[in-house]
């Protein structure tokens, strides 16, 4: 007989498959990999970050280093189409869509809720990041809108 608690699901903080339901996000080895997880997700924010507070034009020598894994919304976001450095990265760490799916997962897998912040950027960030680099308000609108 198939009962539904005991089916497996996938974990991808832990990288296995578990049994557990949603009690697996209490268990001691779970809790240690998402630890670890969200402080070198917060590493590589803080490299998206730095570039909130110091706009510059993206060149075309790091474009291979500009790509950004949100795993939180299991994207890949380019930077081919932007003119600055993780200008596509910012808007996506401050749009709804991400915001959603951070809750989602910080619902399913445990996590200090009053962490989001620190996986998000936020509307008045990124609007001064805009008026830092638009200059012309054309890409405003084209990422924004
Ligand atoms: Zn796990
Ligand atoms: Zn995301």
């Amino acid at each position: 007989m198939k009962n539904k608690k005991s089916e497996f699901e996938f974990c991808k903080v832990c990288n296995l498959n578990h049994n557990q339901g949603l009690h697996h996000k209490y268990f001691p080895n779970h809790r240690k990999s998402l630890s670890t997880f969200l402080t070198r997700f917060r590493n590589k924010l803080s490299d998206v970050c730095f570039f909130l507070n110091n706009p510059s034009p993206r060149s075309p020598e790091l474009a291979s280093r500009n790509r950004f894994w949100c795993f939180f919304c299991d994207k890949d976001i380019d930077e081919l189409d932007s003119s600055f450095a993780c200008a596509n990265a910012i808007c996506h760490l401050a749009s709804v869509e991400h915001v959603k799916n951070l809750k989602h997962f910080f619902w399913k897998y445990g996590g200090v809720v009053d962490q989001l912040n620190a996986f998000t950027v936020s509307d008045d960030d990124l609007a001064k990041v805009l008026q830092k680099i638009y200059l012309y308000p054309v890409l405003y609108f084209i990422l924004i809108v």
